[in-house]
């Protein structure tokens, strides 16, 4: 059984530059604009291999029902035209439909040469927009090696409010080399003052994909750049464990002052502007993906994934004239229903109103959660009944419970 998505994520895998920490899928320079970008090719496979999903769904006879969100992710979609974001999205309306109130997202970098024309999206139904800050300081986003200075974040916050955006999400950062407690602090109170409808705020992570076999041929993601290798193994010795935790509390401290509802771990929303498109993958709803290194979910027990590498993916979409064009390479888990449950109660733990006590007691999970709840980590709460529900320490702590709710739990 495939459950029918309601979501659907688009990756426009293009910045300007790369961000030496960066773990998404992107190409950058040439690549991005000018007379050799392959933005437009890109757009075009991206509407191919939209066709082939939707008919994959209806051949599965997943009968179509409104998307409640669309997301167009990156990299910086911000790039595309106006009129590209329109064909994408009434492309997406015709071949899966659009609820007449869904939400639709658009990644957009601050600075002024990737902003993007906010009012040619807000026009073509574009109704949220997620600014890249990461910081409000302006030595902390050299170090990150951002393009943007911080008044690009209040100008684009003004260009979205101008152009008709009554919501918008700030990503921030923390746990950065460099930055000073009193720098987050400053930070946190400059996003507060722009008065955003969402804010997220996560760690700076720096794994190495390479490392983890997520590099390959059908791999979702891209090699890391040896300059980007050297920046990586510097910034790693100035992270601090205890000045992150300390950062997150501030955050929480700061957001619920301000009047945001911590939703999720790493997310704080007006009440009413919770991401719905993020809501979908906490709550294991079915989306669909589209792009490089896309991830995708039938809602059930199977996860899909584009493989990272744009001329594979060009290749299979828009081949020599004659030979029909074909999804592109990838791969698929399939889950067990004791991962599925593991994963359920993990990512819903995620959030503010935790799980429900019969998914708590769920075999796999059972265990971990009562050494959770002894150690102050979990609580029972009611919302339209029993529940379990991270304590503010169990956020802090969140990896301590997810590591012992997991199948092979038994041998930590
Ligand atoms: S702007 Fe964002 S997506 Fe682009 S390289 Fe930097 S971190 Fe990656």
């Amino acid at each position: 059984m495939v459950a029918v998505p309601r979501a659907l994520y688009v990756h426009i895998p293009f910045c300007l530059s790369l961000c030496p920490y960066c773990d998404f899928v992107v190409l950058a320079g040439r690549a991005a604009r000018g007379p050799a970008s392959r933005v437009a090719e890109t757009v075009r496979a991206l509407h191919v291999e939209l066709d082939l999903r939707a008919d994959a769904l209806a051949a599965a006879g997943v009968e179509a029902a409104p998307l409640a969100s669309v997301y167009l992710g990156g990299g910086t979609p911000s790039l595309l035209s106006a009129e590209q974001v329109d064909g994408l999205l009434d492309h997406a309306a015709r071949r899966f439909g659009l609820a007449s109130d869904a939400e639709v997202t658009i990644e957009v970098n601050p600075g002024p040469a990737d902003r993007g024309d906010l009012a040619g999206f807000r026009a073509a139904g574009v109704n949220r927009v997620s600014i890249g800050a990461q910081s409000l300081d302006a030595e902390v986003l050299a170090h990150l090696g951002r393009r943007h200075r911080p008044e690009d974040v209040a100008d684009t916050v003004a260009a979205a409010r101008a152009a008709g955006f009554a919501n918008s999400n700030l990503d921030l950062l923390y746990d950065v080399p460099g930055q000073t407690p009193e720098s987050w602090q400053r930070t946190l109170t400059g996003a507060v003052e722009l008065d955003p409808t969402h804010v997220s705020a996560y760690a700076l992570t720096l794994d190495d994909p390479e490392a983890e076999g997520l590099t390959g041929p059908v791999g979702d993601h891209l090699p890391v750049t040896p300059g980007a290798r050297k920046w990586r193994s510097r910034a790693r010795d100035g992270q601090d464990e205890d000045r992150a935790a300390d950062e997150y509390a501030t955050a929480c401290a700061s957001l619920a002052a301000a009047g945001y509802r911590h939703y999720e771990l790493s997310n704080w929303a007006r009440p009413g502007s919770e991401s719905r498109h993020n809501l979908a993958y906490w709550r294991r709803d079915a989306h669909e993906a589209l792009g490089p290194g896309a991830h995708a979910f039938d809602g059930v027990s199977v996860r899909r994934w584009n493989a990272a590498r744009l001329d594979a993916y060009l290749a299979a979409l828009l081949p020599a004239e004659g030979v029909a064009p074909c999804l592109p390479p990838g791969g698929t888990d399939r889950i067990d229903a004791e991962t599925a449950r593991s994963e359920a109660a993990i990512l819903g733990l995620r959030l503010d109103d935790g799980i429900t006590a019969e998914s708590a007691a769920e075999p796999v999970v059972a265990a971990g959660i009562a050494w959770a709840l002894a150690a102050g980590l979990a609580e029972r709460i009611e919302r339209e009944g029993p529940r379990i529900a991270l304590t503010p320490r169990g956020r802090l702590l969140s990896n301590e419970v997810f590591v012992r709710l997991l199948p092979d739990a038994d041998a930590v």
